[in-house]
Order: C-alpha cells, then structure tokens, then sequence
C-alpha cells in the first residue's frame, strides 16, 4: 500500500498573498540604509536591515526575506558573493535578488547578475524606475509562491501531497527529537474503495475523496497535519501524540467518517469505512526515518484491514 517516500524536499515557505513582501536590505552605509528603509517602508514592504552579508544570510536562511536588495561593497563578503550564496542553496534559492550599483558599474552589474542577482538598481535611484522595478520583482515573487504552493497541494482534494505531507514530517520529526516529545503518524485508507468505482463511478469516487479530505481539514488543529499520500489513501501527523492518544484522535476520526454518508450526486448518500494504522515515535529514540515510520503505520493498516476494516490498529 506504501511506496517508499521519496527525498525529503524542503518546500519553500510560502505566505498569504495579501501579506505585505518582506525585504532585507542589505547596505554598508547606514544612510544609505535608511534612505532605502524609509522608501520601501512607504512603497508598502516590511523591511529588515543588514549591515553585513553575514547578518543578511542569516535572515534569509531563518525564513525572513522574499526580497534582497544589496550592495556591491559590504564589509565581510562582495554583494556578489551574497547573491551566490543565496542562490546556491536549495532552501534559500527562491529568495528574489537585487543589487544596488552606480552608474559607471555597468560591467560589474553584469557580473553581478551572471553570479545569480536577479536584478540590478542603479544609484542614484529614479523614482519611478525603483518603483517599477519592485513591482516586477513583487510580481515575480507572488507568481513564484503562487506555483510553490500548487506544489505542495493534492490537485483533486485541495490538501497537501504526498511530497509536502513527507517535509511537514521530516521537520516534525526532527522538532519532536530535539524537545523529546512523541509524534504519531496515521494512514487512512478508504475501505473497499475500487467497489465504489466500480458501482457508482469514478466521479462518485472522486466526490468521496473529496469530502473525506474536507471532514479532515474540519477536524484537525493548527499543530497537526493531513495529506493525500496517493490513490484513496491519507495521512494525519499528530505531534505530541503518544500511541494511545493518538488512536483514540483517530477513532474519532473513524467514527466521523462512518457517522454520515457522502452525498455523491446520486440522491441516495454513500455510507463509507475507513481504516487507520497507527505509529509512534518516541522523543528519546533519534534512530527511526520517516520512511520506516510510515511503514509502520502501513503495517498497522494491514492489520485493520486484516481485522475486518474501519477499525483503527497500532502498537
Ligand atoms: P481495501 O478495503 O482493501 O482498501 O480495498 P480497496 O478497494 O479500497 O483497495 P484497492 O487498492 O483494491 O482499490 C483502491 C481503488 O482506489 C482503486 C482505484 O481505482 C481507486 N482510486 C485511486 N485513486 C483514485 C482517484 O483519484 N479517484 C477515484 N475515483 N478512484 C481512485
Ligand atoms: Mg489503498
Ligand atoms: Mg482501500
């Protein structure tokens, strides 16, 4: 029922749309910094000041940062150096960059954008040309939060995919190891789903997997998480969860699906079963992946289905 999980790939971050862009400007001159604060404070960003690269990169790989806009001169490292940086890590790579140059550096702007600036802004700065220029780059960087977030969600139900449910996890993992608390995980899968199919059609399948992914994003709290792994099958992450307190989360979770029928168009709603496997990571063992975790869980499966289905098994 489980292939194996694949890389852990970091998602980028992404943001609300409508939350204001944040920008580190990162500048040797503390006038220049604050010219530059002031004007994109009042063009409607949030700005975070650096006077170094190393204070820059440092932001930026904490999470701060869609926007770096940085000088050529810094006193620890080369603007370009900076953008390199940037651009040269997978987590961070997606971080828009600008350098700030005169005019006279026109070979060396060049340079800076070979070396991975997406972006230059000549000094002195022309209103107009920086304000249409921040606009490009906003544009630039809601597209690509736009496209980062389609990544990480499941087409048909809306909720995340099996790639981003794997990252959710990995960080959960390492959180969990480092506070020495337990995680639990949970596979859901719908039982004899292919007769749903089969019977009613693939729409009417569809329409299940639908309002299952709706009654678990209902059912969830902020610090837990829920994805599709592939075909009819979910899963929940429950951090904080010992093995009985997570099968008891899970039983409720049972009980909600088989409580109501899932109306698929037909006028006659379809009762649907589930069936849940359960595994535990305790804090103080720091040996388990998220691979043999999950595989766990898909153990516990097997043994609900074995068991006669919509039950939840584990431990
Ligand atoms: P069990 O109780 O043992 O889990 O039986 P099952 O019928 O649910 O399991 P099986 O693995 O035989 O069938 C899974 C079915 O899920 C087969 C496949 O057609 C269907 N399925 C997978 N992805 C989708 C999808 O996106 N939409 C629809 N409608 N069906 C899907
Ligand atoms: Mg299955
Ligand atoms: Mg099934």
């Amino acid at each position: 029922m489980l292939q194996t999980i694949g890389s852990q790939n970091r998602a980028i971050e992404t943001r609300v749309e409508d939350e204001r862009l944040n920008v580190i400007v990162c500048e040797l001159s503390g006038v220049q910094r604050s010219i530059l604060a002031k004007t994109l404070k009042n063009a409607g960003f949030n700005v975070f000041a650096a006077a170094s690269a190393g204070e820059a990169l440092a932001l930026i790989r904490s999470g701060v940062g869609e926007i770096l806009m940085t000088g050529l001169e810094l006193p620890d490292s080369s603007g370009f150096e900076l953008c390199w940086a940037v651009k040269a890590d997978p987590d961070t790579a997606h971080v828009h960059t600008m350098v700030l140059s005169t005019h006279s550096d026109i070979g060396r702007l060049t340079n800076a954008l070979d070396a991975g600036a997406d972006d230059f802004l000549r000094k002195p700065l022309v209103e107009a040309e920086f304000h249409a220029r921040m606009r490009a780059a906003s544009r630039i960087v809601r597209l690509q939060q736009r496209l980062a977030n389609e990544a990480r969600r499941d087409a048909l139900t809306g909720v995340a995919n099996r790639r981003s449910f794997d990252s959710s996890l990995s960080r959960a993992m390492t959180e969990a190891s480092q506070r020495g608390t337990p995680l639990s995980v949970c596979i859901l899968d719908l039982d004899k789903f292919k007769l749903v199919n089969d019977t009613h059609g693939h729409t009417a399948g569809d329409a299940v997997l639908v309002e299952i992914a709706r009654r678990a994003r209902d059912f969830i709290t902020n610090e837990e998480a829920f994805g599709r792994l592939g075909g009819e099958e979910f899963a929940f992450l429950l951090p904080g969860r010992t093995q009985d307190t997570a099968r008891q989360r899970m039983d409720d979770f049972r009980q909600r699906v088989a409580a109501t029928a899932v109306d698929i168009g037909t006028g006659t709603p379809l009762p649907v079963t589930a069936s849940f496997g359960v595994a535990t990571l305790y804090g103080d063992s720091d040996i388990e992946d998220a691979a043999s975790l999950l595989n766990r869980a898909d153990t516990a499966l097997y043994e609900a289905k074995d068991r006669g289905r919509n039950r939840v098994c584990g431990g």
